[in-house]
Protein backbone atom coordinates (compact mmCIF):
# COMPACT_ATOMS: atom_id res chain seq x y z
CA UNK A 1 0.00 0.00 0.00
CA UNK A 2 2.26 3.27 -1.28
CA UNK A 3 1.25 6.01 0.74
CA UNK A 4 0.13 4.23 3.65
CA UNK A 5 2.27 6.02 6.60
CA UNK A 6 1.65 3.29 9.97
CA UNK A 7 3.41 -0.27 9.56
CA UNK A 8 1.67 -3.43 11.21
CA UNK A 9 2.70 -4.86 13.85
CA UNK A 10 0.61 -7.75 14.51
CA UNK A 11 -2.75 -6.30 16.03
CA UNK A 12 -0.62 -2.93 16.82
CA UNK A 13 0.32 -0.23 14.67
CA UNK A 14 3.18 1.71 14.53
CA UNK A 15 3.21 5.27 13.51
CA UNK A 16 6.49 5.60 10.92
CA UNK A 17 7.64 9.27 11.96
CA UNK A 18 11.45 9.73 11.75
CA UNK A 19 13.35 9.73 14.96
CA UNK A 20 15.39 12.23 13.54
CA UNK A 21 13.71 14.83 11.86
CA UNK A 22 10.01 14.33 12.96
CA UNK A 23 8.97 14.08 9.64
CA UNK A 24 6.24 11.08 8.14
CA UNK A 25 7.51 8.36 6.30
CA UNK A 26 5.72 6.44 4.18
CA UNK A 27 5.82 2.24 3.41
CA UNK A 28 5.78 1.02 0.32
CA UNK A 29 4.29 -3.15 -0.48
CA UNK A 30 6.67 -5.82 0.73
CA UNK A 31 9.10 -2.79 2.17
CA UNK A 32 11.33 -3.89 5.96
CA UNK A 33 12.71 -0.99 6.39
CA UNK A 34 11.70 2.79 5.64
CA UNK A 35 14.03 5.70 4.40
CA UNK A 36 13.08 9.36 5.56
CA UNK A 37 12.49 11.91 3.22
CA UNK A 38 13.61 14.51 5.09
CA UNK A 39 16.91 13.39 6.31
CA UNK A 40 17.55 10.52 4.33
CA UNK A 41 17.70 8.33 7.70
CA UNK A 42 16.90 4.69 7.40
CA UNK A 43 14.29 2.62 9.97
CA UNK A 44 13.22 -0.60 10.69
CA UNK A 45 10.73 -2.23 12.82
CA UNK A 46 12.86 -4.22 16.27
CA UNK A 47 10.40 -5.09 19.02
CA UNK A 48 7.46 -2.95 17.75
CA UNK A 49 9.63 0.12 17.51
CA UNK A 50 11.68 1.83 14.88
CA UNK A 51 15.03 1.85 15.43
CA UNK A 52 17.85 3.38 12.95
CA UNK A 53 19.91 1.14 10.62
CA UNK A 54 22.92 2.45 9.71
CA UNK A 55 23.81 2.01 5.68
CA UNK A 56 27.09 2.18 4.09
CA UNK A 57 27.64 3.71 0.70
CA UNK A 58 29.56 3.06 -1.83
CA UNK A 59 31.18 4.50 -4.45
CA UNK A 60 30.51 4.26 -8.08
CA UNK A 61 28.79 5.70 -11.36
CA UNK A 62 24.87 5.62 -11.26
CA UNK A 63 22.33 7.21 -9.36
CA UNK A 64 20.07 4.62 -8.39
CA UNK A 65 21.19 2.87 -5.30
CA UNK A 66 20.22 -0.91 -4.80
CA UNK A 67 20.30 -2.18 -1.21
CA UNK A 68 22.43 -5.29 -0.48
CA UNK A 69 23.01 -7.01 2.81
CA UNK A 70 26.84 -7.71 2.78
CA UNK A 71 29.23 -9.97 5.21
CA UNK A 72 32.28 -11.89 5.44
CA UNK A 73 31.75 -15.64 5.68
CA UNK A 74 33.27 -18.63 5.62
CA UNK A 75 31.84 -21.94 4.46
CA UNK A 76 32.20 -25.71 6.28
CA UNK A 77 32.47 -28.56 3.76
CA UNK A 78 33.77 -31.60 3.06
CA UNK A 79 37.35 -29.92 2.13
CA UNK A 80 37.85 -28.45 6.31
CA UNK A 81 36.86 -24.67 6.87
CA UNK A 82 36.72 -22.36 4.23
CA UNK A 83 37.85 -18.56 5.29
CA UNK A 84 40.17 -16.31 3.07
CA UNK A 85 39.64 -15.24 -0.62
CA UNK A 86 41.92 -17.86 -1.82
CA UNK A 87 40.41 -21.15 -0.03
CA UNK A 88 37.06 -20.09 -1.63
CA UNK A 89 38.09 -18.88 -4.98
CA UNK A 90 39.05 -22.48 -5.35
CA UNK A 91 36.08 -23.62 -3.92
CA UNK A 92 33.82 -21.34 -7.06
CA UNK A 93 36.79 -22.63 -9.75
CA UNK A 94 37.70 -18.37 -9.78
CA UNK A 95 40.70 -18.06 -12.36
CA UNK A 96 40.65 -14.45 -10.41
CA UNK A 97 43.91 -13.33 -8.62
CA UNK A 98 43.45 -10.00 -8.19
CA UNK A 99 41.98 -10.09 -5.02
CA UNK A 100 43.67 -9.77 -1.56
CA UNK A 101 43.94 -13.76 -1.17
CA UNK A 102 44.37 -13.91 2.97
CA UNK A 103 41.01 -11.65 3.66
CA UNK A 104 37.94 -13.34 4.01
CA UNK A 105 35.59 -13.47 1.18
CA UNK A 106 32.15 -11.28 0.57
CA UNK A 107 28.93 -12.26 -0.52
CA UNK A 108 26.39 -9.55 -1.68
CA UNK A 109 22.74 -10.68 -0.81
CA UNK A 110 19.87 -8.32 -3.06
CA UNK A 111 17.69 -6.61 -0.56
CA UNK A 112 15.51 -5.21 -2.80
CA UNK A 113 12.65 -7.09 -4.44
CA UNK A 114 13.42 -9.11 -6.83
CA UNK A 115 12.24 -12.50 -8.25
CA UNK A 116 14.45 -15.37 -6.12
CA UNK A 117 16.14 -16.66 -8.88
CA UNK A 118 17.71 -12.98 -10.25
CA UNK A 119 18.77 -12.37 -7.05
CA UNK A 120 20.36 -15.43 -6.76
CA UNK A 121 22.09 -15.30 -10.12
CA UNK A 122 23.19 -11.07 -9.06
CA UNK A 123 24.31 -12.50 -5.71
CA UNK A 124 26.35 -15.12 -7.01
CA UNK A 125 27.68 -12.92 -10.19
CA UNK A 126 28.80 -10.39 -7.35
CA UNK A 127 29.93 -12.31 -5.03
CA UNK A 128 32.23 -14.76 -7.47
CA UNK A 129 34.24 -10.94 -9.00
CA UNK A 130 35.11 -10.34 -5.31
CA UNK A 131 35.29 -6.50 -6.22
CA UNK A 132 37.21 -3.84 -4.77
CA UNK A 133 34.54 -1.19 -3.36
CA UNK A 134 35.08 2.36 -2.37
CA UNK A 135 33.22 3.99 0.66
CA UNK A 136 31.10 6.73 -1.04
CA UNK A 137 31.79 10.22 1.15
CA UNK A 138 28.60 10.97 0.48
CA UNK A 139 26.20 10.34 3.57
CA UNK A 140 22.52 9.27 3.96
CA UNK A 141 21.96 8.89 0.25
CA UNK A 142 18.51 7.90 -1.36
CA UNK A 143 18.08 4.24 -1.81
CA UNK A 144 15.79 2.14 -3.93
CA UNK A 145 13.09 -0.04 -1.20
CA UNK A 146 14.71 -2.87 1.35
CA UNK A 147 12.59 -5.63 1.06
CA UNK A 148 14.50 -8.38 2.50
CA UNK A 149 14.83 -8.41 6.28
CA UNK A 150 18.33 -9.02 7.97
CA UNK A 151 17.14 -12.08 9.58
CA UNK A 152 15.78 -13.50 6.20
CA UNK A 153 19.56 -12.79 4.63
CA UNK A 154 21.69 -15.91 6.19
CA UNK A 155 19.37 -18.37 4.07
CA UNK A 156 19.21 -16.00 0.85
CA UNK A 157 23.40 -15.80 1.25
CA UNK A 158 23.50 -19.71 1.81
CA UNK A 159 21.53 -20.16 -1.49
CA UNK A 160 24.14 -17.88 -3.11
CA UNK A 161 27.07 -19.29 -1.95
CA UNK A 162 25.61 -22.91 -3.06
CA UNK A 163 25.27 -20.62 -6.68
CA UNK A 164 29.12 -20.03 -6.71
CA UNK A 165 30.42 -23.85 -6.43
CA UNK A 166 31.21 -25.40 -9.74
CA UNK A 167 28.74 -27.90 -10.54
CA UNK A 168 30.80 -31.40 -9.48
CA UNK A 169 30.35 -29.73 -5.98
CA UNK A 170 26.55 -28.69 -6.14
CA UNK A 171 25.64 -32.10 -8.02
CA UNK A 172 27.45 -34.17 -4.99
CA UNK A 173 25.25 -35.16 -2.24
CA UNK A 174 28.34 -35.80 -0.13
CA UNK A 175 29.04 -32.36 -0.40
CA UNK A 176 25.84 -30.71 -0.07
CA UNK A 177 25.31 -32.60 3.44
CA UNK A 178 28.20 -31.43 4.61
CA UNK A 179 27.88 -27.82 3.94
CA UNK A 180 27.21 -24.51 6.00
CA UNK A 181 27.96 -21.06 6.02
CA UNK A 182 28.61 -18.90 8.82
CA UNK A 183 28.29 -14.57 7.94
CA UNK A 184 29.87 -12.34 9.99
CA UNK A 185 29.36 -8.25 10.18
CA UNK A 186 26.74 -8.25 8.18
CA UNK A 187 25.69 -4.98 7.35
CA UNK A 188 23.45 -3.07 4.81
CA UNK A 189 24.90 -1.04 1.83
CA UNK A 190 23.77 0.47 -1.15
CA UNK A 191 25.66 0.16 -4.32
CA UNK A 192 24.91 2.87 -7.35
CA UNK A 193 23.15 1.55 -10.48
CA UNK A 194 22.49 3.35 -13.93
CA UNK A 195 19.73 3.11 -15.72
CA UNK A 196 19.63 2.23 -19.59
CA UNK A 197 15.89 1.46 -21.21
CA UNK A 198 14.88 -1.34 -18.64
CA UNK A 199 17.99 -2.87 -17.91
CA UNK A 200 19.62 -1.37 -14.40
CA UNK A 201 23.78 -1.20 -15.07
CA UNK A 202 26.94 -1.01 -12.28
CA UNK A 203 29.84 -0.81 -14.86
CA UNK A 204 32.82 -0.68 -12.62
CA UNK A 205 31.18 -4.45 -11.73
CA UNK A 206 30.17 -5.05 -15.09
CA UNK A 207 26.61 -6.28 -13.76
CA UNK A 208 23.33 -5.83 -15.12
CA UNK A 209 19.90 -6.21 -13.51
ZN1 LIG B 1 14.24 12.28 9.00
Amino acid sequence: MRGCSVADVGLSVVPLICGRCAARMTAGKEQVAYQCSGCGSVWELAGGRLALREVGHFAGNGTIRLPFWYASFSINCLEGCIDDSAGFMKLCGSAKSSAAVSEPPFVFVPAFSLPAQQAIRLGRNMTVRFPTLQTSIAQELSIEPVTLSEVDAPLMAELILLATLVEERRNNPSFLASFGAVLSGLRLVSIPFMREGNRLIQSGMNLEV
